[in-house]
């Protein structure tokens, strides 16, 4: 039995992590995370599932660099997708298929960093008149037109209907601010925005607002959704304004009308169920702590960044992107870990084998081992072959929940043993 502290540190020696980190997805938040690693000498390897060809990696706060001049520690795999996980900080195994071939990578640490997706659906498409906003924002991008045409038409009169985003998303309205400025710039056409409410809490968004109202735009704000009818050059509007006598209806004529893309959390319920990182209610992975950095997660050394933890605004995530990579190089600080204490441990000589503790550990740090093979601590010589639970003292956050749950009373802290 161990008796003090110093045999404590003596048979729980720090841990070495190699420099390794794995980032999924090859996106804005991706890249800007390996290029602040690739800077401090972390060897980085970057899956993306699509072909990426045109990716982009920052080589500072500012520039971006084309992918076939990625810096040298930094691996970049498109079309791969991460199949597989066990591990733990410190030694992951992660197989992942990579052009069709299945490959076994051991970072010490992973982070998320896949996106959102969009869809595109309405219910209330006037046909041919109708436009996303990203279409619409591309289409500005592009047209040098003195005119805004759509399918032929020329534009007079565009109406904006924001119904189906998600309250706490604020990507869309920002591309809405956006849009509607660069229209007012540039054509004369009336301008008109439909919402339940406006979404203006992010950097810059009341800014954008008052300007795009100085600019003309007007905003309407409704309860009932509006009713459309699709006339032969245009279409009609209908609806009722927020806190006017309802008897009161207002009819509007609008040329084109514009939607946002529905926003949604892409591929993070199949990545939930490699990683054991649980989902939160709009289906996006989970922080750990809500009250505390976003990026950290439930399982030690596995970090979210990016849209498939929320969708944020570029600016957010270049800072959350500088955050992760401040936690990874502290783990990597001085060369080896200590896992800080408390940390719990199994006696395998009383573990029933009742799986308990597995179930219900929310950090993963539970497995059945055969603990001759481990050569395990407990065991004095090699005759003695059992199953029973093992604790992971780098996955351990040291909660205490296996040891209130524990039927057998099979796990305690570590440093209780310290303090006997
Ligand atoms: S809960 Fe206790 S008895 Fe059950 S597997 Fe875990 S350590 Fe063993
Ligand atoms: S103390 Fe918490 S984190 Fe550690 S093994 Fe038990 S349940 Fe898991």
């Amino acid at each position: 039995m161990v008796d003090n502290l110093a045999n404590l540190e003596e048979r729980l020696p720090p841990a070495q992590l190699k420099k390794e980190v794995l980032i999924l997805g090859g996106g804005f938040s991706g890249t800007k995370l390996a290029s602040f690693l690739a800077r401090h000498d972390v060897k980085v390897t970057v899956i993306e599932r699509g072909e990426k060809q045109d990716s982009y990696f920052c080589l500072d706060d500012k520039t971006f660099l084309r992918s076939d001049l990625v810096p040298e520690n930094v691996t970049f795999l498109p079309k791969s997708t991460l199949v597989k996980l066990s591990g733990h900080l410190g030694s992951f195994q992660a197989t992942i298929t990579t052009e069709g071939n299945r490959v076994v990578i051991e970072p010490s640490v992973i982070v998320i960093a896949t996106g959102y997706s969009k869809k595109k659906e309405s219910t209330f498409l006037p046909p041919g008149k109708t436009i996303f906003l990203e279409e619409l924002a591309e289409l500005l991008k592009e047209s040098k037109a003195e005119s805004l045409t759509f399918k032929g038409r020329k534009i007079d009169r565009i109406s904006f209907i924001f119904d189906q985003v998600n309250d706490d998303i604020k990507i869309p309205f920002f591309l809405l601010f956006k849009t509607l400025l660069s229209l007012k710039s540039r054509f004369s056409c009336e301008t008109y925005v439909f919402c339940k409410d406006v979404k203006v809490s992010f950097p810059s968004g009341e800014r954008l607002y008052r300007k795009a109202r100085e600019e003309g735009v007007l905003f309407f704000k409704y309860e009932d959704f509006p009713a459309f009818s699709d006339e032969r050059e245009d279409f009609l509007i209908t609806w009722e304004e927020k806190g006017r006598d309802p008897s009161l209806s207002v009819n509007l004529r609008s040329d084109l009308l514009v939607i946002p893309e529905h926003i949604f959390p892409g591929d993070a319920s199949s990545l939930s169920a490699i990683t054991g990182i649980p989902l939160n209610k709009g289906g996006y992975l989970m922080e750990d702590n809500p009250q505390f950095l976003s990026i950290l997660t439930n399982r030690k050394g596995i970090y979210v960044l990016g849209g498939c933890h929320f969708p944020h605004l570029f600016t957010e995530v270049e800072k959350l992107a500088y955050a992760t990579a401040t936690e990874i190089l502290k783990l990597f600080y001085g060369d080896t870990y200590h896992p800080s204490f408390p940390l719990a441990q199994v006696d395998p000589q009383k573990c029933a084998l009742c799986y308990t503790c597995v179930r219900i550990c929310p950090h993963k740090a539970v497995t059945i081992e055969k603990y001759a093979e481990r050569n395990i601590y407990y065991i004095k010589g090699n005759s003695l072959s059992w199953y029973a639970a093992y604790i992971e003292r780098m996955a351990c956050f040291g909660c205490g929940i296996c040891i209130a749950e524990c039927p057998a009373r099979a796990i305690s802290f570590i440093e209780d043993e310290v303090k006997q």
